[in-house]
């Protein structure tokens, strides 16, 4: 679809077009509806090949088809961050999805019954603004970063791609979440590494091909179906799942200790330039990789469509307090699952259905 034949007052938009926006955006082309993804990118699945080089999926290719085309590989398997965003790529050709690339919305508002989204001098308008940015918005680094020696060499995960990037000498992983336990350890092949934090638990089974099999079906059936908004228990569940780490899926602590990689406390802040543990040790590395986590990033939109800069009182992504308005992809919106592959495309089915409908319609997007 050429997304130069959008044009007009819009059904909907739709900001961002990673998987979140790809799987509404089945579900609106399926209603026939006039609407557009805008994408900062320039190609459909960058956000995933922005990830470090040997990121390989938790989920089971069997499990990360979007809405209507399964994934293209063998279930049991764990794709590669490149052969997702490939996916992702052929999905949004295959659908005949208008996206504009490149355009980053930097102001969204309301005006009178519509939204408004404006980027690099250009606006478009619609009835309906879903906001699909993702989770990964902005790195989240402690103040004190700012304050380590202009010698040690710090990235944060997503800056992080592989060791080539490190210089000689000792790393220190901070966060023991997925990506720091995955990185740690592949750090760890080429340099002495130690990480910082205490996990968020550890999965009690070894991932891999029979637990694709077995043991991540039941994973996937309590995410999807257990802890959800619609049970006592996921209701229960939802700000402790959001606030805390996930569990340790692939690396575990043992995985690291076998490899050489020291477990140390959290980092308590930084002095005379070096990071300083909880326990008070001071460490003497040449590199810091936060692996920290990410926070939400809605400085782009009006303070008036959130609360308090953050996401508004919603439910399930519909904003309950300005009409039109949707949030798509983020953590538990419905369910565990909700901001992952196997989640999202439930989660847009319902929004596509809540999604009211522009009574015109100007130019319809054609299925190539
Ligand atoms: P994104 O993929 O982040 O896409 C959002 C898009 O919006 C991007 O293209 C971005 O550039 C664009 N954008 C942002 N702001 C603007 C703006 N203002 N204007 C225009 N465009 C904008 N999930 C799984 O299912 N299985 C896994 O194994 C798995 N492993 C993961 C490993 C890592 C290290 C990470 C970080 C995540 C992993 N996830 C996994 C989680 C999840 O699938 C991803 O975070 C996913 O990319 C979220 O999709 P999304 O569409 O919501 O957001």
């Amino acid at each position: 679809m050429n997304s130069s034949n959008v044009s007009g007052m819009l059904d909907t938009m739709i900001i961002g077009g990673g998987q979140a926006g790809l799987a509404l955006g089945h579900h609106l082309q399926e209603q026939q509806r006039h609407f557009l993804i805008l994408d900062e990118n320039p190609r459909t699945g960058d956000a995933w090949r922005q990830r470090w080089d040997s990121l390989r999926l938790f989920t089971p290719a069997k499990f990360d088809g979007l809405p209507g085309t399964p994934f293209p590989a063998d279930p049991l398997s764990f794709p590669t961050k490149d052969e997702v965003a490939d996916y992702l790529e052929n999905y949004a050709t295959g659908e005949g999805l208008p996206i504009l690339h490149g355009t980053r919305v930097e102001r969204l508002w309301r005006e009178a019954d519509h939204f408004v989204a404006a980027s690099n001098g250009r606006r478009w308008e619609a009835r309906n603004a879903v906001v699909a940015t993702g989770v990964s918005q902005a790195p989240k680094v402690p103040g004190f970063a700012a304050e380590l020696a202009p010698s040690t060499l710090q990235l944060h995960s997503s800056g992080y791609r592989n060791p080539g990037q490190l210089q000689d000498g000792p790393v220190l992983v901070v966060g023991l979440g997925n990506s720091g336990a995955e990185i740690a350890l592949e750090v760890s092949r080429s340099h002495p590494t130690t990480v910082a934090g205490k996990p968020g638990g550890e999965l009690p089974l070894k991932h891999g091909r029979a637990a694709a099999r077995y043991a991540l079906p039941l994973i996937r059936f309590l995410g999807m179906h257990v802890l959800t908004l619609g049970t006592p228990v996921g209701r229960k569940a939802a700000p402790v799942f959001t606030a805390r780490a996930t569990p340790l899926i692939r690396t575990k602590t043992r995985d690291l200790a076998a490899a050489g990689v020291r477990l140390a406390p959290r980092v308590a802040a930084v002095e005379d330039g070096k990071p300083v543990l909880e326990d008070g040790t001071r460490m003497e590395v040449a590199n810091v990789i936060w692996c920290t986590g990410f926070r939400d990033d809605f400085s782009w939109i009006d303070p008036a469509l959130l609360d308090g800069g953050a996401l508004p009182r919603q439910h399930r992504g519909v904003a309950l307090d300005t009409p039109g308005l949707f949030f798509l992809g983020q953590e538990f919106l419905y369910a565990a699952v909700s901001a992952t592959l196997p989640g999202v495309g439930r989660d847009a089915r319902y929004m596509a259905a809540k999604i009211p409908r522009l009574g015109r319609i100007d130019v319809l997007p054609m299925r190539q």
